[in-house]
């Protein structure tokens, strides 16, 4: 059982004195000189949830969640935290707290004094301000580590007092700057499982920068897809994953195979897709008749040994690689190079086998509108 969760049982109902709160945009603008940050960009994350800013870097992500935080201030339009509009207020009066990338422990303080530090500047006696910390660190399963420096802690521990930190004061929004990035692959994972547990649980509501798409689809409630300082789509997880909004979401969330086909003819929600010889029904998303692209995710490509099935795409294994639960092709075909995931099996097939390719819609073969 991981360190967070296992303490988060602790967590008295009622014991967060205040209510999540929601944050909205409302067609917000930074302009650094030239440069557009973001460009009129408008979202809702509601009260209680973990909403995840995801795109490659330089999106603009960084400085939407630098605007929450009043670190930054908007060139344009509006933002309201709790329905109140905070949009000239600066970071001392919006009750939002940020855990950075690099933590930002004070080196020179113990734990306990880098946790206790929030409230001891808001006037609050040391002594209380102390027991408010301690709540904190057993709630992220440090209890007896509060004397060491933050050197003398592992990189886990240290991001684990940087959210003890943040949450001390209890505030009404709580914001995540590339939490994981200085932690390693099998830490990263137990950590991004900690701060969910712990949102979860305290019905936190948390903004949530990231660039890594596996991390946003095991975290959030919700995603916010951003691609040269706008939103290039908004939705769940499975939102983003089934039923991409345009080629760049299909391709950044998720491994996509991007295939052309033809759009036969539209039966009330429902269009006939034709694909190298093949027919499949799929929603049509308001796709027209004509030429369409798919975003077909590589366990939705079928493999078959030899090319006898009847309607397959014949297919040539280019590449094979075993992963353990899984096996990875690279397939030529009339239809493109293919990558193609297969779950569960056993023995690779050899490379230079040939192979009839069918589709399993239902895994995730989505048109991709406009494109
Ligand atoms: P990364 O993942 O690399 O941190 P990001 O998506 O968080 O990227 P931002 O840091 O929000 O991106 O930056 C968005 C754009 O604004 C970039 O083009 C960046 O160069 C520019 N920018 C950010 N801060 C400043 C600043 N203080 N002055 C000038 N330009 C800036």
């Amino acid at each position: 059982m991981n360190q967070i969760s296992s303490v988060s049982s602790l967590v008295r109902p009622g014991a967060s004195k205040k209510e999540a709160a929601s944050v909205e945009f409302r067609n917000v603008t930074k302009r650094y000189g030239n440069v557009t940050a973001v460009d009129s960009v408008s979202f809702t994350i509601d009260p209680g949830q973990l909403v995840t800013l995801l795109g490659p870097s330089g999106c603009g992500k960084t400085t939407t969640l630098r605007m929450i935080a009043g670190l930054e201030m908007a060139s344009e339009g509006q933002i309201l935290i709790g329905g109140r509009d905070v949009t000239n207020l600066s970071a001392a009066d919006r009750d939002v707290s940020m855990v950075f990338q690099s933590y930002a422990l004070f080196p020179h303080m113990s734990v306990l004094e880098n946790v206790s530090y929030g409230p001891t500047v808001q006037g609050i006696a040391k002594k209380e301000a102390q027991a408010m910390a301690m709540e904190k660190l057993s709630l992220v399963g440090l209890s007896g580590l509060e004397k060491r420096a933050p050197s003398e802690l592992s990189g886990g521990q240290q991001q684990r007092v940087a959210v003890a930190r943040a949450l001390v004061l209890e505030p009404q929004v709580l914001l995540f700057d590339e939490p994981l990035s200085n932690l390693d692959a099998k830490l990263r994972r137990r950590v991004r499982e900690d701060i969910r547990e712990l949102q979860q649980s305290l019905n936190l509501t948390v903004a949530y920068v990231t660039h890594d798409q596996e991390e946003a689809l095991a975290v959030s409630d919700r995603i916010i897809v951003m691609s040269n300082a706008r939103i290039a789509q908004t939705g769940t997880p499975r939102e983003l994953y089934e039923e991409p909004a345009d080629l760049f979401v299909a391709d950044f969330i998720g491994d996509a195979n991007i295939i052309d086909g033809t759009l036969l003819e539209v039966a009330g929600a429902q269009a006939r897709v034709q694909i190298g010889g093949l027919s499949l029904d799929l929603p049509h998303r308001s796709a027209k008749p004509g030429p369409v692209k798919l975003a077909v995710r590589p366990d939705a490509i079928l493999l078959g040994e030899g090319t006898s099935q009847a309607g397959a795409i014949a297919g040539l294994v280019k590449k094979a690689s075993y992963l353990g639960t899984l096996v990875e092709y690279d397939v030529e075909s009339p239809i493109g190079d293919l990558f193609v995931v297969q779950y569960g099996r056993k023995e690779p097939i050899p490379l230079g086998t040939p192979v009839s390719i069918s589709f399993a819609p239902q895994r995730g073969v989505a048109i991709i509108p406009g494109a």
